[in-house]
């Protein structure tokens, strides 16, 4: 069954209860061995089969009232918050409730970090720096963002543009920064449009400082800062020797390891017309799974929809896809290419995606058809 987070839920009750099985199973072994050495004389020693019988029942009643206590089978931990502007699940399995804990405490409070760090919507973030000096002085940074910066503009240039994190003064026309959403007239558009354009981020590394070249500019990460967080949630939860998690930021996906059955995580692609249903599933080995799609943050107007990725040449919400979903190592290329993607068009997003090493996507165009990138073929189990 498909979860309101996209990915599929599957009985958990029946692993568990196998994993406890295995471990009582591998306990009563450890036992019998003990009890067969004790069992067995030692050199010089008169054997006494006759003692047998009692010495195995006495172990055996020892077993009995002391309880061969299992090692703790691994359950599944599971917690979400709103960060982000969007909803943030963290789903891990773990033998130690408190170490289970400590780590969704630890990712949550990076994903908490990251917001401070680079919410467009907060005056207080170190964005937002930036964005307030726009015309000005070069505004000195942390190496994180600076980085993230970099890597948005190295993302703005293998997309021709498509995604372009100077879509700022857009987004705030759009009224995508706070969810009020409006249609701007043809006039405010034009008068943003020379606000907008990944060159006009001027950069300096030593200290690392960013400049934007216009007054009125501003820079929204929202369609990469998600996918970073999760990248660095998922880190932490590495370190602290999580080996099976699941971490979900309004779409972006990451998993590490396998579930507790030993299969990989089974990740539900939604249908872009169809709320509720998903359209494909894939399993995925440690990877990202990132969707943009034109169907969770929109209106209509005049029996046309209007929805929150712009494409930055016209201003206007990008009208070649309904849903681009793409497979990558980490989340924060993902999330950048399939916002890209999404505006490129299925054609030029494609053949942008099949140049890529490591890099995959499942494209539902304007009129509903579905491409899909060769290595994910025979990969996808479609819903049919
Ligand atoms: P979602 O936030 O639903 O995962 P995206 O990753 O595609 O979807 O990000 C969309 C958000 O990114 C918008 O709300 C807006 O803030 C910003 N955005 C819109 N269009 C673009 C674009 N062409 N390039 C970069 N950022 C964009
Ligand atoms: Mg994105």
């Amino acid at each position: 069954m498909i979860n309101k987070y996209g990915y599929l839920e599957k009985l958990e009750i029946f692993f568990e209860n196998k994993e406890q099985r295995v471990k009582k199973a591998q306990c009563t072994c450890w036992y019998m061995s003990i009890l067969r050495r004790s069992a067995t004389p030692s050199i010089g020693e008169k054997s006494n089969f006759s003692r047998y019988p009692y010495v195995i029942a006495g172990c055996w009643l020892i077993l009995l009232i002391g309880g061969c206590r299992p090692a703790p089978p691994p359950n599944i931990y599971h917690e979400t918050q709103t960060l982000l502007g969007t909803l943030v699940e963290i789903k891990l399995i773990a033998t130690d409730p408190s170490a289970a804990s400590a780590a969704l405490a630890a990712a949550f409070a990076e994903f908490g970090r990251i917001d401070n760090l680079m919410s467009f919507q907060s005056a207080k973030s170190q964005l937002a720096r930036i964005n307030q000096a726009a015309g000005g002085k070069a505004v000195s940074i942390d190496a994180e963002l600076f980085q993230l910066v970099l890597q948005s503009k190295y993302y703005a240039e293998l997309t021709a543009g498509a995604f372009d994190i100077s879509i700022g003064p857009l987004s705030r026309l759009w009224g995508l920064d706070n969810k009020q959403y409006r249609k701007p007239s043809s006039e405010e558009i034009a008068a943003k449009l020379p606000l907008v354009g990944y060159s006009m981020i001027l950069t300096q590394s030593k200290p690392p400082a960013v400049r934007l070249a216009r007054p009125g500019m501003s820079i929204d990460l929202g369609a990469i800062a998600k996918g970073y967080a999760v990248d660095k949630a998922i880190n932490i939860l590495k370190r602290r020797g999580i080996s099976s998690a699941l971490v979900n930021a309004g779409g972006d996906i990451r998993t590490i390891g396998t579930r507790p059955d030993g299969n990989l995580w089974n990740i539900g692609i939604q249908h872009p017309r169809k709320p509720k249903q998903i359209l494909a599933s894939l399993r995925v080995d440690n990877q990202a799974v990132v969707t943009s799609g034109d169907y969770e943050q929109f209106f209509m107007y005049q029996g046309v929809r209007y929805h929150h990725i712009l494409d930055p040449a016209t201003g206007r919400p990008a009208r070649g896809c309904q849903a681009v979903t793409v497979v990558a190592q980490s989340t924060a290329a993902a999330d950048a290419l399939a916002t890209g993607v999404f505006v490129l068009g299925p054609e030029k997003g494609m053949k942008l995606i099949e140049g890529l090493p490591d890099t995959e996507a499942l494209i539902v165009d304007a009129a509903g058809n579905v491409s899909v990138s060769s290595g994910l073929k025979g990969k996808l189990d479609f819903n049919h």
